[in-house]
């Protein structure tokens, strides 16, 4: 059992030179068989495991991931949390996730610094004033705390808006005020800490290369670092979700392109909410060391870069000096990408798969930061019991083979 975080635990380890901190989680080798394995140490992957065994008491799991955990899509997305979706199976799941974010930190014993600043989604052409106004309502039906606001309004919650912008003035806006962010590693970590806590093993560079099958049931996994066998199987990969399907014999509706973000030099305190400009393509936020984070498109081609292209950091920045014309004057620190996963209605998929034991958890595309608690907790309600709970039963892939999408592609815009 893993000492508390406390205040106390900070000053106790102050007063004896920090000597006493012990590893946050272990580094053990695989063992040769487990109840579940998890492919993909990101937070779906990770919050998975860990619901697994804290909601349904599975605990001789592996969460096997071919790099350093959080080191995919969960550690390079720019942390927006919000659940004003339009369809109800979307404002659900968000929702559940939001909700849960609220005490995540609580619940781990690990600060996520979950910021529920507020997100606004700006309207700035007729068609979106009507999409965000229908949306609005739709989150009234649906329980999800969200609001219509007028410009006037928008530049309180933002002084450095320019709501006068030469091609697309800020019309309004839709606004979650418990929408914000948090720190997107320490939800990795602090999941890992929890589920390392709990007796599973989570194996970094464990690269998993194969997946043997008996009798349409999956049987185990071939990685870099041996055969491990399982009676289950969780694939939580995002843009790799297409090869780890291949390995197990079965296609996945998923696109895998390049996303990518920047960050500012660090200033001082300028906005306290999140925007999202989606006609004019970019969103922004402040980070807690001042650095203005930036998010942009994804390639228009697939591939699996994790670094996206030049052009588009130069389209994003252009848009959002029409919207916030002091960062003309902000130096650009860095620019990295992460490969994301697209369906074709920009839904998730949670599913089960035509291999016996396998269940895959992917399709977040742009925008599964903000469901990882939920996502997980739905996932393991789903590997537990081989059927899908109510956040995950509308999200089945077959969805796409009946037409029965959750399209949410033109409804959001800009998905993350
Ligand atoms: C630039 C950018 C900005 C974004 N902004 C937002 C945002 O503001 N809000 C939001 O909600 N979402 C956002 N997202 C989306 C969000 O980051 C993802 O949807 C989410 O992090 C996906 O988490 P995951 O756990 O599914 O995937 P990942 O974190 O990518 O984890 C999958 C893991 O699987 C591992 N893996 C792959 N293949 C194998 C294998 N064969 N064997 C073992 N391990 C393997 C990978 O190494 C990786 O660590 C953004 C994404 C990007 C790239």
């Amino acid at each position: 059992m893993k000492k508390r975080y406390s205040v106390f635990a900070i000053a106790k380890e102050a007063a004896r030179h920090h000597l006493g901190w012990e590893r946050a989680w272990a580094a053990p080798s695989p063992k040769p068989k487990y109840d579940a394995i998890i492919v993909g140490a990101g937070g779906h992957g990770l919050a998975t495991a860990y619901y697994l065994g804290k909601n349904h008491g599975l605990r001789n799991v592996a969460i096997l991931e071919k790099g350093w955990l959080g080191g995919g899509n969960t550690g390079r997305n720019t942390t927006i949390i919000r659940s004003n979706y339009l369809q109800d199976p979307s404002a659900a799941i968000y929702e559940k996730s939001r909700s849960l974010y609220e005490t995540l930190s609580q619940d781990l014993n690990y600060n996520i610094m979950f910021s529920p600043r507020g997100v606004i989604m700006l309207a700035q052409t007729q068609a979106e004033i009507r999409g965000y106004q229908r949306t609005a309502h739709a989150n009234a039906l649906q329980g999800v705390k969200t609001e219509w606001i007028e410009p006037r309004r928008v530049k309180e919650l933002c002084p450095i808006i320019n709501l006068d912008g030469p091609r697309y003035p800020v019309l309004g806006g839709l606004y979650q005020a418990r929408g914000g962010t948090a720190r997107h590693d320490a939800v990795a970590w602090g999941y890992a800490r929890a589920c390392s806590d709990m007796g599973m093993d989570i194996i970094q560079q464990c690269e998993v290369t194969g997946v043997s099958t008996e009798a349409g049931k999956v049987t185990g996994v071939t990685t870099t670092k041996g055969d491990i066998a399982c009676d289950k199987l969780g694939i939580v990969v995002a843009g790799h979700s297409s090869a780890l399907a291949d390995m197990a014999g079965f296609r996945l509706p998923i696109e895998s392109v390049a996303l990518q973000a920047l960050v500012s030099e660090p200033i001082k305190p300028a906005m306290d909410v999140v925007i999202m400009a989606n006609t004019v393509h970019g969103y922004m936020s402040q980070s807690d060391k001042g650095e203005m984070v930036i998010g942009g498109g994804t390639d228009g081609f697939n591939n699996y870069t994790q670094r996206g292209s030049f052009h588009h950091i130069e389209e994003t920045v252009r848009a959002l000096v029409e919207t916030f014309p002091m960062i003309s004057r902000l130096k650009m620190l860095r620019q990295w990408g992460g490969i994301v996963d697209m369906t074709g209605d920009r839904s998730p998929i949670i599913s089960k798969t035509p291999v016996g034991g396998i269940f895959v958890n992917c399709g977040w595309g742009t925008g599964g930061f903000k469901a990882i608690p939920g996502s997980g907790w739905a996932m393991a309600e789903l590997m537990a019991k081989g059927e899908p709970g109510p956040l995950a039963a509308e999200f089945t892939v077959d969805r796409f083979k009946v037409g029965k999408f959750i399209d949410e592609s033109v409804a959001a815009g800009v998905a993350h």
